[in-house]
């Protein structure tokens, strides 16, 4: 996906402030926080959004959810996290690149 702004951050065609990678997806801090730890998690394989997930990417997707809790722990966050994805332009998804937001700490938004 040529145009994909997250394929670009993978490519390392864009900066982005890396906390974590491996063979199946990569975490970096998001540009504008929402919270005091902002984290997204993206599939290192364009997958556009939740409707777009099949049986293929039950592996990744099982695995990206089970590093999530190890992610806010590495980040200092003790007392819990919150997990958000966002799908389709009714859900508030603005990047089409299926992503995880990972947030906690102070400032952490409600549900609007
Ligand atoms: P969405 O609204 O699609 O669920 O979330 C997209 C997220 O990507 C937003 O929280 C936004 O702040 C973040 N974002 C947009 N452009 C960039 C960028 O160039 N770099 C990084 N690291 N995050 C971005
Ligand atoms: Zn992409």
């Amino acid at each position: 996906m040529s145009d994909c702004l997250f394929c670009k951050i993978l490519a390392g065609e864009i900066p982005a402030d890396i906390v974590y990678e491996d063979d199946k997806m990569l975490v970096f801090k998001d540009l504008y926080p929402k919270a005091e730890v902002h984290l997204l998690a993206i599939p290192r394989v364009h997958i556009t959004s939740l409707n777009e997930v099949s049986d293929e990417h039950d592996e990744i997707i099982a695995h990206m959810i089970k590093q999530l809790p190890k992610l806010a722990k590495e980040q200092g966050l003790k007392d819990g996290f919150r997990t958000i994805i966002n799908t389709g332009k009714g859900g508030g998804q603005v990047v089409f690149h299926l992503h995880m937001h990972l947030l906690g700490g102070s400032n952490l938004p409600g549900f609007q």
